[in-house]
């Protein structure tokens, strides 16, 4: 099986290689419809046992990786065998640097104002081809929300990093999929936090 399921939660055996390949291909294809990546880290999956909406979120969910040494250690006592863990900023960093290479766009969503500013600058400075389309500090209030969203559809990036901290950027990933004007969507947690150092 290529599956392992831990407290009901699937987490397809993929490597960060194999994840990337994916999301690759994902980029490439002609395809409509946002594509959700869930990092699941042990939080999300513990919250999913008493929060059926957040269930039904990350089951949508195109891919998700297991964020966490315990999630691939679990999976190994139950005999699930999942191979490696794929963190969000582990994804993060390896998209870049493909990104880098093949010219991928990416909106950056979340954090406060000056880490947002700062990670957007060490992303410049380290992945020169990556197009950086926009970017959003994470502290906005429900009004605002349509005008961000308008911003990232007129950027249309191949990416939109949501670094709001789980499980509210799954949220707000899920409440705008079917408005958003972007290839891929992944909750990244506190990265731009550790990129911004
Ligand atoms: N954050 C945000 N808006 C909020 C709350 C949090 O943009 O309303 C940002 C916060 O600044 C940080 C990230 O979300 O950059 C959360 O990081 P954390 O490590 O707490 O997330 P987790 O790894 O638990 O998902």
């Amino acid at each position: 099986d290529n599956v392992a399921k831990i407290m009901g939660i699937s987490f397809p055996k993929m490597t960060v290689e194999q994840s990337l390949q994916m999301l690759g291909e994902v980029v490439e294809r002609k395809q409509n419809g946002l594509f959700h990546v869930v990092t699941g880290n042990p939080e999300i999956v513990m919250s999913c046992q008493h929060d059926r909406e957040l269930r039904s979120i990350i089951e949508e969910a195109g891919l998700v990786t297991a964020d966490g040494i315990g999630i691939v250690m679990v999976s190994r006592l139950r005999g699930g065998h999942l191979p490696e863990r794929v963190t969000g900023c582990d994804l993060l960093l390896k998209l870049l640097e493909v990104g880098n290479r093949k010219r991928w766009s990416f909106y950056f969503l979340g954090a406060d104002e000056a880490t947002s500013r700062r990670s957007a600058e060490v992303i410049r400075e380290h992945y020169p081809n990556v197009a950086i389309a926009g970017r959003h500090h994470g502290f906005f209030g429900k009004e605002e929300e349509a005008g961000i969203v308008k911003e990232i559809n007129a950027a249309a990036p191949d990416f939109l990093i949501v670094a709001l901290g789980a499980p509210y950027a799954e949220r707000w990933i899920h409440q705008y999929k079917h408005s958003l004007n972007a290839k891929i969507a992944i909750g990244v947690g506190g990265s731009l936090d550790i990129i911004a150092g």
